[in-house]
């Protein structure tokens, strides 16, 4: 069987998601990918409770709820409702508003549009937890305050954030990307970005900052910029990019971030990117389908419907 594409248009999707029941079963597969089975008994016989998000075991009758653990748990709200705002949410690049999701949905009112659109974003901005492997560009840029030039050195401007950033090198292009704002420029702090960001062991480059140097320790480190810090856009072009495209949508979407509520769309952006060639992947993130298990696969999309 082929492999089937995400559905490209929010009426191609709502036809796969046209109903509880549909959604229900896709939850369950999403949640349980190698069965349901009973935590009470054990048994792996159940059914779904028409109508309602309850599996009942055949066995012992317990009862377990399919959205506990996910963002519709106790909604009151239908479920394929909830599947086309995380479908809007996933491909509307660069972010969504509730009142677009409040038109496009058909919503009465603006506050459950606005509460359905937070509680999607919640998935966003959780720091990812893959570290990068390979080979990884590594670097640091200011974004906000006054844009200045570096100056030939790395001055800290009270007015601007440091934001770190690493970039797998994929052929010519990227691969993921890891960003975070830092408090400062210091060996210890891209240590602590580095462990978080990077496996051990995979190759680093960098330019010829000091605060680099003491990665060598955990990563194979490799200068590759020398000289003149302007270089450094040509010799990491994949992390500069990143930089680059990051600064572009803080400016021309949300017309500048303050330093307070940077970090959010910078986590916002990394799962976007991260994502951007698997939106059911980012899908399921969204509904927080993939908190417990593995991500699932197209095949179990599939599979939830042939079945169900
Ligand atoms: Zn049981």
């Amino acid at each position: 069987m082929a492999r089937p594409d995400f559905p490209r248009s929010l009426v191609e999707f709502q036809a796969r998601f046209d109903s509880d029941a549909a959604c229900r079963r896709y939850l369950v597969a999403c949640r349980w990918p190698d069965g349901f089975r009973c935590p009470a008994c054990g048994d792996a016989g159940s059914y779904l409770l028409a109508a309602r998000e309850l599996l009942q075991c055949r066995a012992c009758r317990r009862q377990t709820s399919v959205t506990a653990g996910t963002v519709l748990d106790r909604t009151r709200l239908p479920l394929p409702l909830w599947f086309a705002a995380a479908y809007l949410v996933t491909t509307h690049t660069p972010g969504f508003s509730a009142l677009q999701l409040q038109r496009q949905l058909g919503l009465a009112r603006y506050e459950a549009a606005w509460t359905m659109l937070q509680k999607l974003r919640r998935a966003m901005v959780r720091p990812e937890r893959d570290r990068l492997a390979g080979t990884v560009e590594l670097d640091e840029t200011y974004v906000g305050g006054v844009e200045e030039g570096r100056r030939g050195g790395r001055q800290r401007d009270s007015k601007k954030s440091i934001l770190a950033g690493a970039v797998e090198v994929r052929g010519r292009g990227s691969g993921r990307i890891r960003l975070a704002v830092v408090p400062d420029l210091s060996a210890a702090t891209f240590a602590r970005f580095a462990e978080a960001a990077i496996t051990p062991g995979s190759t680093v480059l960098t330019d010829g900052w000091q605060s680099f140097r003491a990665l060598s320790g955990s990563y194979e480190q490799r200068p590759t910029v020398i000289g003149d810090p302007k270089n450094a856009a040509k010799q990491l072009p994949r992390v500069h990019r990143a930089f680059a495209n990051l600064k572009t949508w803080l400016l021309g979407t949300h017309h500048g971030v303050g330093a307070k509520h940077l970090p959010h769309y910078v986590d916002e952006f990394v799962f976007r990117f991260n994502r951007r060639r698997t939106p059911m992947a980012a899908f399921q993130s969204l509904l927080g389908l993939t908190t417990q298990h593995a991500p699932t696969t197209y095949q179990m999309l599939y599979a939830a419907e042939s079945t169900g």
